[in-house]
């Protein structure tokens, strides 16, 4: 029998204890101070002893100070697995923090309290990213019991603050000195497709940007002697169109295939008909293909900007909300082709590289030079009410992870 038919055996088996476990983590609800809550410390204790109970030894930690929550910081919790080479690490994320039910008359159960429905678990975080932590605990479990040796060093990294910004959670972790190596490469567990073939591998950048036009407001029964700013930033509105014929690029990983400038939120004017606005304010939110420079982007906004400014005789300032922009994993990396391959060895099917419109915390470990997949076998049913994963998925999931971990042997 070879490793991969082992390693479905012994998944197989664990089908009760991933329902335990899922059960265990999604009745303790870690949510963010933002979202009224107290953070992943109760959580990451209910992980902490899954782990020691399987055998799985001791996490180190790595915890983000945070003295809104009891605990004054946020856990982060590392588990590694010697491998037979430590030159380059595999490091398997997932988060530990979920979002709040939302609506409860959406929902037809509680949901911290786990319901198991034929091969369906529902409960809050069971997707996100419930599915694919508990699916890297199996894999490691797994590779164990069966007495195989991980090829490289394997990490399991749960940490906290995904669904808000990061920041306490993998963004405190790639600035520690000698935590990544360059030449580690990291599958994040947290995205997908139903079908399991959407390996995401790049993001656009993001750029939001705030423009604030300062005329000079009057009575509107006497525009000549004002500067009517709304006019004036509807004119700059209309300019910036001509961004999409300039940064023209294409690139067929992305839906679209092209960097997009959207113009969004219009902040309230002046309160009353009467009043011509003195002052006008709207955002642009930007998804620029990796392989536009956002600095001639923001040079050619700029020069936009200007015409305006010489135009209507208004002031433009433009303020950057938040700018975002990481290099895409290259499509032939290695943990590409190996993921692919264990895709096809447990699902049958052949996984495709895409690029997304942007934000993932797999953007943060790209930034570091760490070549990062997202993907995962999932429903999409995150955030959602009536949140669910497929058991069947949860399983196969930690079966192409173990198959990961193996790596070619
Ligand atoms: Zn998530």
């Amino acid at each position: 029998m070879d490793a991969l038919q082992t390693l479905r055996k012994r998944v197989d088996e664990k089908r009760n204890q991933i329902i335990e476990m899922q059960r265990d983590l999604t009745a303790v609800p870690a949510l963010a101070p933002q979202n009224g809550g107290t953070g992943e410390w109760e959580k990451s204790l209910v992980l902490v002893r899954w782990l020691q109970k399987l055998g799985l030894g001791t996490c180190e930690s790595l915890p983000a100070p945070d003295p809104r929550v009891p605990r004054g910081e946020r856990p982060n919790l590392l588990l590694t697995m010697p491998g037979r080479a430590d030159d380059r690490s595999l490091w398997i994320m997932s988060h530990l923090d979920i979002v709040p039910p939302g609506e409860s008359s959406l929902w037809d159960s509680d949901p911290y309290t786990l319901v198991v429905k034929g091969d369906r678990l529902i409960g809050r975080g069971v997707e996100d990213n419930q599915q694919g932590l508990v699916s890297s605990v199996i894999a490691a479990q797994c590779v164990k019991e069966a007495g195989l040796v991980p090829d490289r060093t394997v990490k399991l990294l749960f940490v906290a603050d995904e669904e808000t910004g990061s920041e306490l959670g993998i963004q405190s972790l790639v600035k520690k000195p000698g935590l990544f190596r360059r030449q580690d490469e990291a599958l994040v567990p947290d995205g997908g497709s139903e079908d399991g073939t959407r390996i995401e591998i790049a993001e656009k950048s993001i750029l939001w940007l705030r423009f604030r036009v300062r005329g000079k407001q009057c009575h509107a029964s006497t525009p000549q002697k004002g500067i009517n700013a709304f006019e004036a930033g509807s004119h700059l509105v209309v300019r910036l169109g001509a961004l999409a014929g300039k940064f023209s690029s294409r690139d067929q990983l992305f839906d679209p295939p092209l960097s997009t400038f959207t113009p969004t939120k219009k902040e309230a004017n002046v309160p009353n008909i009467n009043t011509l606005p003195g002052e006008d304010v709207f955002h642009l939110d930007c998804r620029i293909l990796p392989r536009e420079d956002l600095e001639a982007v923001l040079a050619e906004i700029r020069s936009i900007a200007e015409g305006i400014q010489r135009d209507f005789a208004v002031g433009v300032d433009i303020q950057q909300v938040q700018r975002a922009s990481s290099p895409p994993t290259p499509a032939d990396a290695p943990i590409v082709s190996l993921l692919k391959r264990a895709i096809r060895d447990v699902y049958g099917v052949e996984g495709r590289t895409v690029g997304i419109g942007g934000g993932t915390v797999g953007a943060f470990l790209r930034k570091e030079g760490i070549p990062t997949v997202v993907w995962g076998k999932i429903e999409e049913a995150a955030h959602q009410p009536n949140e669910y994963c497929l058991l069947g998925n949860l399983m196969g999931d930690a079966l192409v992870m173990a198959r990961l971990m193996i790596g070619e042997g």
